[in-house]
């Protein structure tokens, strides 16, 4: 995808973890043809040439709403509910940075790398150091965040919507602390 994407568009792919191939250049596609072809490899998020009325915003689902003003559009139900790895990332400099997240994915490097490519909370340098597989992992995911809540980070991105619920500043033995507990109990047997 050769689509240059707005810094909230990054962040909220990042934040609920849609990778850029999973996102389709729709610009002079109508919503029939996209959704076409959405459907035929895949793709959860389409960039469109319409925007929405609330925001202006123009990621859509597949079925022609806007994610961003409706989250709970995107196809992640799914993610929430099915067994995958939560990790716990770590981003040092200029200022420790954590982000709590869940991924299908085994191979961690590659999510890694990934929210490396998203600037995830403008940094490029996350590692993954801590991972689980866990049952229901969006779920565990969230009860983390919420663990955590009183570190969040809100990012000053000019927008509510980058607002990030996913990056924590705290000490790193008080989110692994947090993080084990929580994983833990529900960890995939
Ligand atoms: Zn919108």
């Amino acid at each position: 995808m050769v689509i240059k994407l707005t810094r909230d568009e990054r962040q909220f792919l990042c934040r609920y973890d849609i990778p850029l191939e999973g996102v389709l250049d729709a610009r002079g596609q109508c919503r029939q043809e996209y959704q076409l072809v959405m459907k035929e490899n895949g793709a959860r998020v389409a960039i469109t040439d319409s925007r929405c009325a609330a925001e202006g915003h123009r990621m859509r689902s597949r079925h022609g709403k806007c994610i961003q003003c409706d989250p709970s559009s995107i196809a992640f139900s799914k993610r929430y509910r099915d067994t995958g790895y939560v990790y716990l990332a770590l981003s040092l400099s200029p200022k420790i940075l954590i982000k709590i997240g869940s991924s299908k994915k085994k191979n961690l490097d590659l999510r890694a790398e990934e929210l490396n490519s998203h600037k995830c909370g403008g940094r490029t340098n996350w590692k993954i150091v801590n991972a689980v597989l866990c049952l229901e992992a969006g779920r565990v995911e969230n009860e983390i965040q919420a663990a955590l809540k009183d570190y969040q980070v809100v990012l000053d991105y000019g927008s509510k919507s980058g607002a990030s619920r996913e990056l924590f500043k705290c000490h790193l033995l008080v989110a692994v602390d947090v993080f084990d507990e929580i994983t833990g109990v529900n960890k995939a047997k």
